[in-house]
C-alpha cells in the first residue's frame, strides 16, 4: 500500500519523528538530502514499522497515498525554501506541505499564502520536545486550513503526546498561528530558565548551599505548584558530578549561555505586537550579557559591588522566599506570554483559544508543567480575561507570594546578585497594578520639547501648552 504520509529531513527530529508515525502504524516515506542519513535510519530502525524510503523527492511524492502529505523537517530558513520549492512542482491541488522545523511565523504566512495560491495547503506545525519529544511523543502546534489540520488530525494526535486521553496536539489557527505559539513557548522557555537560574545563584550566594544540597531543594519544590520538567531536570544537572575534577558539574560549564535565536523573535515580535514581555526579553538580554565576555573582563573585579552582605540570613525563610519569588515571577512570565498570544491573535486574525494553547503545553514539551492546568481553568472562567494576573486563581498565587518576591529583590540587590527576572517580573507587577504611572510626567516632557501633546483625565481631546510662551493650553483635536 502507499505511504499516508512523509518525511523530509532525517536529522535528529525528522528521523525520530518518522520513527514515532511508523511505530504508531502509519506507513511512513522517508527521504534527507544526503542519502547516508535515509540508509542509516532503514538500516538501524527498519524493523519498527513500514517505511518506504525515497533516493529522492520524486521518489517520496510518487510512494504517497492522494491527498499527499509531506512533513519537512529540514534547518529553518534558507534549507527549508529551498525544499518547499523542489517540492511544489512535484504535488497536485490539495496536496498538504506541513514544515514541523522552528520557522519564523512571518516566513510561515508568507509560505502558506504562496501555496495556498497554487491550492495547496501548507501546515506550519510547531514541535515541541527536542529529540525525545519526537519520538515519543511531542507537543505539537499546527498552524493552517482547518481542511488540511483535519487531514492530519487522526496522525498527529496519535504521535503527540497525551495528557490522560488528551492529545497535546490541536488546530491553533491559520497560516502562522502554530508556529507563533511555538515561538512563544520558547520564549516562555528562556524565561522560565532565566528565573530557575536566579533562584539557584541566590540560593548559593546568600546562603553558600552546595550545588547538591541545591538539588535537594529544586526536587522538594518539585513536588509542590512549581512541579515541571525543567524543576526536575535543574536537580538532575546540579546533581551531576563532573567526572575529570570529581567537584560539581556545574562549577566546570564555561557560564556563556547560548541561544539559536527563537526567543529573540518573541522578543522582536511582541516589540513589534506593543506588548510588554519583560521576563523574556531579561532572559534574552541575560543570555547576551553571559556571552559578552570582553565586556564582562573589563568589569569583572573592576565595578565596585556592595561591602556588608548579610550573614544573618534564615535558611528555610529564604529558601521558602526564593521558591515565592521563581513562582510569583514566572506567573508573570506567562502572564506576558499569553498577552503576546493574545495580541498576536488579534493583529493576524488568527482566532486562538488561550485556553487550549495552555493544553497544548501540559506534556511533550520542554516548558511541561502542572501548573498550566491552572491556565486553562482560568480561560475557563474567562475567555477575554485581560491578563492571567487578574483572574483569581493567579491574583491569589501572586498575593500570597508577594511578600517574600519583594524580600528576595530586596535581598539580591543589597547582596549585589544579578536578578533581573525576578525584578523586572515585580515591577510589571506593580505597574499593572498600579492607579497613576508616571506617564502622565513622560507626557508632559514629550509635551514640552515635542508638542506631541497630551490627553486629559477630566477632559476628552488633545492638548498642547505654549511651554516657551504664555504656558497657555490649547485643544489640538
Ligand atoms: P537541523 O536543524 O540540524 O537540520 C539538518 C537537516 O536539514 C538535515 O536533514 C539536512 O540534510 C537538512 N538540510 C539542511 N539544508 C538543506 C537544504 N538546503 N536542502 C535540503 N535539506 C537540507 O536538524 P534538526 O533535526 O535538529 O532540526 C530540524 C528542524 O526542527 C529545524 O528547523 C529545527 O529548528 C527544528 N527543531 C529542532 C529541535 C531540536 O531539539 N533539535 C526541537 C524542535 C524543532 P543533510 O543531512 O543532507 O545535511
Amino acid at each position: 500500500a502507499p505511504a499516508q504520509i512523509a518525511v523530509t529531513g532525517l536529522a535528529t527530529m525528522g528521523r525520530n519523528l518518522a520513527r514515532n508515525l511508523a511505530r504508531n502504524g502509519f506507513r511512513v516515506a522517508v527521504h534527507n538530502r544526503s542519502q547516508a542519513k535515509t540508509d542509516a535510519l532503514i538500516a538501524e530502525f527498519a524493523d519498527e514499522g513500514d517505511f518506504t524510503p525515497a533516493a529522492d523527492l520524486p521518489a517520496l511524492v510518487a510512494a504517497l497515498e492522494s491527498p499527499r502529505k509531506v512533513i519537512i523537517m529540514v534547518k529553518a530558513g534558507a534549507p527549508t525554501d529551498a525544499v518547499i520549492d523542489e517540492l511544489v512542482p512535484l504535488l497536485d491541488e490539495g496536496d498538504i506541505v506541513v514544515d514541523a522545523g522552528n520557522a519564523h511565523f512571518a516566513d510561515t504566512r508568507r509560505r502558506e499564502n504562496a501555496l495556498r495560491e497554487k491550492g495547496l495547503h501548507f501546515v506550519g506545525a510547531g514541535v515541541s520536545g527536542g529529540e525525545e519529544g519526537a519520538l515519543l511523543g511531542p507537543s505539537i502546534m499546527p498552524g493552517g486550513s482547518p481542511e488540511a489540520y483535519a487531514a492530519l488530525e487522526p496522525m498527529l494526535t496519535k504521535i503527540a503526546a497525551h495528557v490522560g486521553d488528551e492529545a497535546c496536539c490541536s488546530h491553533v489557527g491559520p497560516d502562522g498561528a502554530g508556529h507563533f505559539v511555538k515561538m512563544l513557548h520558547n520564549g516562555i522557555e528562556y524565561a522560565d530558565m532565566q528565573l530557575i537560574a536566579e533562584a539557584y545563584d541566590l540560593l548559593r550566594r546568600v546562603l553558600g548551599l552546595k550545588p547538591a544540597e541545591l538539588a535537594e531543594v529544586f526536587r522538594t519544590w518539585n513536588s509542590g505548584d512549581l512541579e515541571s520538567f525543567l524543576i526536575e531536570i535543574t536537580a538532575e544537572v546540579l546533581d551531576q558530578v563532573d567526572e575529570s575534577s570529581g567537584g560539581p558539574f556545574v562549577d566546570v560549564v564555561l557560564d556563556q549561555a547560548e541561544q539559536k535565536g527563537t526567543g529573540r523573535w518573541t522578543v522582536q515580535s511582541a516589540l513589534d505586537l506593543g506588548i510588554p514581555v519583560s521576563g523574556m526579553a531579561e532572559a534574552v538580554f541575560a543570555r547576551s550579557l553571559s556571552g559578552d565576555v570582553q565586556r564582562r573582563t573589563a568589569a569583572s573585579g573592576v565595578l565596585p559591588g556592595p561591602e556588608d552582605v548579610p550573614s544573618d540570613v534564615d535558611r528555610d525563610k529564604f529558601i521558602d522566599d526564593v521558591r515565592h519569588a521563581l513562582y510569583a515571577s514566572k506567573l508573570v512570565a506567562y502572564a506576558q506570554g499569553f498577552d503576546a498570544i493574545r495580541a498576536a491573535s488579534d493583529e493576524y486574525e488568527w482566532n486562538i483559544d488561550l485556553g487550549e494553547v495552555s493544553k497544548l503545553w501540559r506534556a511533550g514539551c520542554i516548558i511541561r508543567a502542572s501548573f498550566l492546568d491552572r491556565i486553562k481553568e482560568a480561560y475557563d472562567r474567562d475567555a477575554d480575561l485581560p491578563s492571567l494576573l487578574v483572574d483569581d486563581y493567579f491574583k491569589n498565587a501572586v498575593g500570597e507570594a508577594q511578600d517574600s518576591w519583594r524580600r528576595v529583590v530586596a535581598t539580591a540587590a543589597t547582596v549585589g546578585v544579578p536578578a533581573p527576572g525576578f525584578s523586572a517580573a515585580l515591577s510589571y507587577y506593580d505597574g499593572l497594578r498600579a492607579e497613576r504611572l508616571p506617564a502622565s510626567l513622560i507626557q508632559g516632557l514629550r509635551d514640552l520639547f515635542g508638542a506631541h501633546t497630551y490627553r486629559r483625565i477630566d477632559r476628552d481631546g488633545s492638548f498642547h501648552l505654549e511651554w516657551a510662551g504664555d504656558r497657555k493650553e490649547h485643544q489640538t483635536d
